[in-house]
């Protein structure tokens, strides 16, 4: 089996599937692959205080196209935060890929998921007088304490985290440190999918790169996991995909799947800053200093006017810290209240510039762009919630106004002008029926209309949770992988 890919579902994927000795599992990764031992890992993928900027596809981009290019994929990069969504996003999932995805069908993926990236709560000395005070603000706006590991109801809490010590633990040591050693799993890092070959419906080749050097590698089932933006541009550069998209990027269209990086969904946000008092900066001087700083510690599920009942689709997010861009004199933080839209009705487009794998994909995240205005209305009501939030007695003598015009106030164009994103991106070969048209796979990972190709990665599903995407990937990749031995048993 090959597996294409080797990032969060990716190491899960070769992991799992490497189980049974009787299967033979091969793991392409374009990235690094640094090896297993954490240690001799470099630093800046390991230190959990920070994003780092490095190992990255693109440089210089738009944050939206931010992606890791390593062994562990994003999870070797991102914030190390790990929630879990509502009921109404299992019931989504449920209408486009079975009873499979509903959540007590998926709480064991989950819970295998918690325990292989070694999730735990946040230590009490890694929260700040920010996020501290935000909790207790947060009550006092009258939200209920909620465990955010699971599903439930909207409310305020701690993220679960795949830190320890300040030091990230990523889904390379957490599936493939056990799996290494095994004789049927072989690694591949610096190894670039450009193209699947394909011969009467069905895969016969996976045309990859390596040192400059391009090889074929076969077998019986391929499995794509290079992510959201990754896995419809192999497809896509493989023929398959938007027949008449394909054409005009000068690739000979093998099976016409419209779906085929459509309905790209995101969470994008807005950051509030606050102007911190002098006894906020001291403060958080002295805890850098221990060195138990974390920018975010905290956060709301909050409902709009707009949500169903019992759900949520606003992630209020406070920070305090050195800036996520740019940088402040010594001594001095950037602290304020982020507003993130859970569940966005907009869709944007990942389509291929040219055949050429070394052209930038054209990644259009499509934010706010849906016609009914939904997108806007709800994130103005998410900056109303982190301006009532800044305003509690509790986070109000820490910092003042940083603006004279209160962000729910701003025009649409300077709401867009702020516009970040939550990187959460999913939905490029979504998951549905064959009969829907923009269906690229089914329930169980197989890509329609080819006969030995799944996808299994964040790409399948077809609406973005109402939660941080990790741990929602990495339980989806362990049923995608029981699909698969199910299937082959
Ligand atoms: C900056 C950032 C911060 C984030 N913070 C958080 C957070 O705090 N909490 C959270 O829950 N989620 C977070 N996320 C999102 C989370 O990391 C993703 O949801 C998750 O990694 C998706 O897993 P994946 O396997 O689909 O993709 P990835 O983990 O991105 O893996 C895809 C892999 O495929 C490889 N690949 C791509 N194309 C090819 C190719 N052609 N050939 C070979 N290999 C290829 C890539 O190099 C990569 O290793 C963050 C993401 C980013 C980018």
């Amino acid at each position: 089996m090959l597996v294409l890919g080797g990032g969060v579902a990716g190491c899960v994927l070769a992991a799992r599937l490497s189980e049974d000795p009787a299967r033979t599992v091969c793991l392409v990764e374009a990235g690094p692959d640094h090896g297993t031992d954490p240690d001799a890992w470099p630093r800046s993928l390991r230190d959990a205080h920070a994003l780092p900027r490095d190992h990255m596809w693109e440089r210089g981009v738009a944050v939206h196209r931010l992606r890791a290019r390593v062994l562990g994929g994003s999870s070797c990069v991102n914030g190390c935060w790990h929630t879990w969504g509502s009921d109404a996003d299992h019931e989504e999932w449920t209408r486009a890929g079975g009873p499979r995805w509903s959540a007590a069908a998926m709480a064991p993926y989950r819970e295998r998921a918690v325990a292989a990236m070694r999730l735990r709560p946040v230590p009490g000395r890694e929260f700040s007088v920010w996020a501290r005070a935000a909790l207790a603000g947060a009550r006092e706006l009258g939200y209920q304490d909620v465990d955010m590991g699971v599903p439930g109801a909207p409310g305020c809490g701690t993220p679960l985290l795949n830190a320890l010590d300040g030091l990230r633990w990523n889904a390379a040591f957490g599936y493939l440190g056990p799996a290494r050693s095994r004789a049927n799993l072989t690694v591949l890092g610096d190894t670039t999918a450009d193209r699947l070959v394909l011969d009467g419906g069905r895969v016969v080749g996976a045309e990859v790169v390596a040192d400059g050097r391009r090889e074929t590698l076969t077998a019986d089932t391929y499995v794509l996991a290079c992510g959201t933006f990754g896995s419809p541009g192999l497809l896509l550069r493989s023929g398959i995909g938007p027949a008449d998209e394909l054409r005009g990027a000068g690739v000979r269209a093998e099976v016409d799947l419209p779906g085929v990086g459509a309905n790209l969904s995101d969470q994008p946000g807005v950051f509030v800053p606050r102007a911190p008092a002098p006894d906020l900066d001291v403060a958080l001087a002295a805890q850098e200093e221990e060195g138990e700083l974390y920018v975010s510690r905290m956060l709301i599920r909050a409902a709009s006017t707009c949500c169903p009942a019992d759900g949520w689709d606003l992630h209020i997010l406070p920070s305090a810290g050195d800036p996520l861009f740019g940088s402040l004199p010594p001594g001095r933080y950037e602290a304020g209240i982020a507003a993130f839209l859970m569940k966005p009705a907009s869709r944007g487009r990942v389509r291929l510039r040219s055949a050429d794998p070394a052209e930038p994909l054209d990644i259009d995240p499509g934010f706010l762009g849906d016609p009914d205005g939904h997108d806007v209305a709800v994130l103005r009501e998410g900056l109303e919630i982190a301006e009532r939030l800044a305003a509690t007695s509790a986070l109000a003598p820490l910092a003042g106004a940083a603006s004279a015009v209160p962000p729910s106030e701003l025009t649409d164009a300077g709401l867009r002008a702020r516009l970040g994103t939550y990187w959460h991106p999913v939905g490029t070969c979504a998951m549905g029926p064959a009969a829907d048209p923009l269906a690229v796979t089914d329930g169980e990972g197989r890509v329609h209309g080819v006969a030995n190709l799944r996808v299994a990665d964040a790409s399948v599903l077809p609406s973005v949770p109402a939660a941080n995407t990790q741990l929602p990937v990495l339980a989806a990749a362990e049923l995608l992988a029981d699909a698969l031995k199910e299937a082959a048993s």
